[in-house]
């Protein structure tokens, strides 16, 4: 199975992008998790996005390209792979084309997780994520079972710095600018399956699994 799964900031890919990984057993690509990773790590890499990160605007395309050129060429890649928060703008939907092209391989779907924006900001501002392991938790939604603590590993859960107020808006923006295009020509392809993500998890993949057909 090769999925890209597209949606707002907050909408629930992550949550959903784990349960599918689980299924189809291809490794969840999310280039979000790269950049935060390489920010965590302090690698060149790193150094040179974390300014960008905090500030919820857009790593440039030519290095999002480069990352994942380099990232679907890796073997475990091969059989298949969830890309997660990729492609983003007009110009990397052009990468990507590009790329699958040269490796003659081609989508089995994409994904559109949808919701109000009432919603994601509720969402977003909720969410809060470990320090240590990077799991994530809600306030209301998912809480740990103790208050700011990780129920795995014990360190402390903060706040993505993206996800104030001020930020979640400007990535809302840019989402409608600069992504929302992309999920239109996918569906001008016939290629996108729009799906709810109100409610619990477990309906939301639910209508997942139905769109991938299955049962
Ligand atoms: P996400 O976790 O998908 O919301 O991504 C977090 C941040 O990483 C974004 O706000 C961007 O700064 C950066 N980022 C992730 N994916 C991309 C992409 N495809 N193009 C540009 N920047 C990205």
């Amino acid at each position: 199975m090769r999925i890209v799964l597209m949606g707002m900031p907050g909408v629930g890919k992550g949550t959903q992008a784990e349960r599918l990984r689980v299924e189809f057993g291809v490794p969840h690509i999310s280039t979000g998790d790269i950049l935060r990773d390489a920010v965590r790590e302090g690698s060149a890499l790193g150094r040179r996005v974390k300014a960008t990160l905090d500030a919820g605007e857009l790593v440039s395309d030519e290095l999002m390209q480069a990352l994942i050129r380099e990232r679907l060429g890796r073997p475990d890649a091969r059989g298949g792979f969830l890309l997660d928060g990729y492609p983003r703008t007009a110009e990397q939907l052009a990468a990507l084309d590009a790329i699958l092209g040269a490796l003659s391989l081609r989508l089995d779907a994409v994904l559109l997780l949808t919701a109000s924006e009432a919603e994601i900001l509720r969402r977003l501002g909720g969410r809060r994520i470990c320090s240590g392991c990077a799991a994530v938790y809600h306030v209301d939604d998912h809480p740990p079972a103790a208050p700011g603590v990780c129920d795995r590993c014990g360190a402390a859960l903060v706040q993505r710095e993206d996800d104030t107020e001020r930020v979640i808006r400007a990535r809302l923006q840019l989402y409608r600018s600069r992504t929302q295009p992309v999920a239109d020509a996918y569906r001008q392809r016939g290629a996108l399956h729009e799906i709810d993500a109100a409610g619990d998890p477990a309906g939301v993949f639910a209508r997942l699994r139905r769109a991938l057909g299955r049962t």
